[in-house]
């Protein structure tokens, strides 16, 4: 329980209306859009600039009290579920975008401000962030910093952490501090910027970013081609990444996805194994290389091959995947989900994607499997139904499964979803003894352990 006097310190740090504790904010603040429990936080706060921000913190270390920010709520794994009775800091309102550089293709931002209002903005300077996720028409930059988001086109692009030149962090005992460099080259002591980006909220509270940026892409050509078999789609994707195409995007969408798709969205989609796979530049260069792909995805028997024609077109067909989510966890009442969010050198995606075919056949469960296939990143998302008693053992088994193959194949128990409460049990498989060495950085930044407690680890 936070006390009275303690509410009226960050009352006069923040004003009235930004301290809040009315049950209808406590609750929105009580989950994020993962399965994971509840829990009822004791306070929100509403910072709007890093000064409140650092004010909130030496308050909360102050009196030893655990702060969970958060963004816009749709982590996956749990990452912004807050500490029962503890504080939610909430970014949101601090979304404004600080300045733009045209001539240095740099934006610096304050955290809140969602992915796709970003870019419509930055448009018009013709310029353009190429790594947002899937969900950046619902996610903030603050969040997708603390996740080290990825997204479609992160085969060619990379994740959002490799697109982030600098960073104002707010640490736990409220000071400011300042790292990385807006100069493109820098190796000037350690880089405690790439420590910062993907540490979920556990080390500091990001209060701006300064973010590189691209020309906006002009020119992108969508192809949509199915496949009978899923180890079909796969060897295609291998050859199309094996042969110098250089894709926008590469992702992938199981039978079962697609149905999903197809009821949610009233689409008529081939109900097959499914890429989508997208060209960014010249026209004649990419109807050329749209051309290869066809004849390589020929080899491996495609059943239907689509090249859209108009933006109207591409834009349904990205919508399509982007319904995924939404579209899976309508399909039945009482659903609940174990999201998997793994990833595997793409030599051995065949291997995995075996793995959880078997995994499917021996659980009985209902599974969609879809992901970013051309960087070797997928999603197993597994649901079942809450009012089963064992529906949720039987899920993190058949879900643990998955997750040790791609260890076994060399890869990560997350690429893009982070750790949270949903990976923890993971990391120690993934790391070893390494992360007593996380646990003590975790210290350094904050000695009382304040920041998001038990996220990452335990
Ligand atoms: C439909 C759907 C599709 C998705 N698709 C993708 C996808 O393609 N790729 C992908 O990577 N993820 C995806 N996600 C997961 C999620 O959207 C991303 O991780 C996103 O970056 C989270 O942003 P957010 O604003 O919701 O952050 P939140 O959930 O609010 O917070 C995320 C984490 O960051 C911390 N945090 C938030 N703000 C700050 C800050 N300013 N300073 C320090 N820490 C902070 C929180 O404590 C938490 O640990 C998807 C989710 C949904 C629901």
């Amino acid at each position: 329980m936070i006390s009275n006097e303690i509410i009226s310190q960050f009352k006069a740090a923040l004003g009235e209306n930004s301290v809040v504790n009315d049950e209808t904010d406590l609750s929105r603040h009580s989950h994020d859009a993962s399965s994971h429990p509840s829990q009822m936080p004791g306070l929100v706060l509403y910072p709007v600039n890093t000064q409140q921000v650092a004010k909130c913190l030496k308050i909360a270390s102050d009196n030893r009290l655990p702060v969970t920010p958060c963004g816009k709520l749709t982590s996956l794994e749990g990452n912004s579920v807050p500490q029962a009775g503890g504080i939610v800091l909430d970014l949101s309102s601090m979304k404004k975008i600080i300045k733009v550089y045209p001539d240095d293709f740099q934006v610096i931002v304050e955290p809140g401000i969602v992915g796709e209002a970003l870019n419509q903005e930055l448009a018009k300077y013709h310029l353009y962030f190429p790594a947002f996720p899937a969900s950046s028409h619902i996610a903030s930059i603050g969040g997708m910093i603390a996740n080290n988001a990825g997204g479609m086109y992160a085969v060619k692009y990379g994740v959002v952490g490799d697109w982030v030149m600098a960073l104002e962090v707010v640490l736990a005992c409220g000071e400011i501090i300042k790292v990385g460099s807006r100069s493109i080259k820098s190796v000037a002591g350690f880089d405690l910027k790439s420590l910062l980006v993907g540490s979920e909220g556990t080390l500091g509270i990001i209060t701006q970013a300064t973010l590189k940026l691209i020309p906006v892409i002009t020119q992108k050509f969508l192809i949509k081609v199915c496949f009978p078999l899923v180890k079909q789609s796969v060897a295609a994707t291998l050859s199309i990444l094996l042969s110098n195409l250089e894709p926008g995007a590469i992702e992938f969408l199981d039978a079962s996805s697609i149905k999903h798709i197809n009821h949610y969205k009233s689409l008529r989609w081939n109900e097959e194994a499914t890429l989508l796979i997208e060209l960014h530049g010249e026209e004649k260069e990419m109807k050329a290389r749209a051309e290869r792909i066809r004849k390589l995805c020929q080899k491996e028997n495609y059943t239907s091959f689509l090249l859209a024609q108009t933006q109207e077109e591409m834009k349904k067909i990205w919508e399509g995947r982007k319904a995924v989510h939404p579209a899976v966890m309508a399909s039945a009442p009482n659903l609940a989900l174990v999201p998997g969010d793994v990833g595997v050198p793409i030599s051995r995606i065949p291997d995995f994607m075996e793995w959880v075919e078997k995994v499917q056949k021996e659980s009985g469960l209902t599974m969609a499997t879809f992901g970013h296939v051309g960087d070797g990143n997928f999603h197993v998302w597994i649901t079942y139904d809450r009012t089963i008693p064992d529906g949720l053992q039987k899920a993190k088994v058949a879900a643990g499964k998955i997750v040790e193959q791609a260890l076994w194949l060399g890869g990560t128990c997350t690429a893009e979803h982070g750790v949270g409460i949903g990976k923890r049990d993971f990391l120690l498989q993934e790391h070893g003894d390494t992360i007593e060495l996380m646990k003590k950085i975790k210290n350094v930044f904050d000695p009382l352990g304040i920041l998001n407690p038990g996220k990452i680890f335990a």
